[in-house]
């Protein structure tokens, strides 16, 4: 394999990784960091680091939707 080969592929698994970690949008806006959504994920994917919430592993989301039923502030979306 070529270097601009090894490169190109690499770009195209870095893509996917990217399309992979957004399929859990947060409204950074409306997070008041309550910490439901922390303590409601079965897979301790959400993490309040400091005053929002954050995606610690997307690739653990097993796309169950409970974060979103628990959030006051409707910021959750899973696609
Ligand atoms: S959809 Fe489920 S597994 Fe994924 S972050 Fe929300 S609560 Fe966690
Ligand atoms: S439940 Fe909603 S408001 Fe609370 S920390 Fe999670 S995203 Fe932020």
């Amino acid at each position: 394999m070529g270097l601009s080969s090894f490169f190109k592929k690499r770009k195209k698994e870095d893509k996917k990784k990217e399309e992979v970690d957004c399929h859990i949008n947060i409204n950074m806006d409306g997070c008041d960091a309550c910490g439901k959504c922390s303590i409601a994920c079965p897979n301790n994917v959400l993490i309040i680091p400091e005053t929002v919430v954050t995606v610690r592993d997307s690739q653990v989301c097993r796309s169950c939707r409970l974060c979103m039923a628990v959030c006051p502030n409707n910021c959750i979306t899973i696609n």
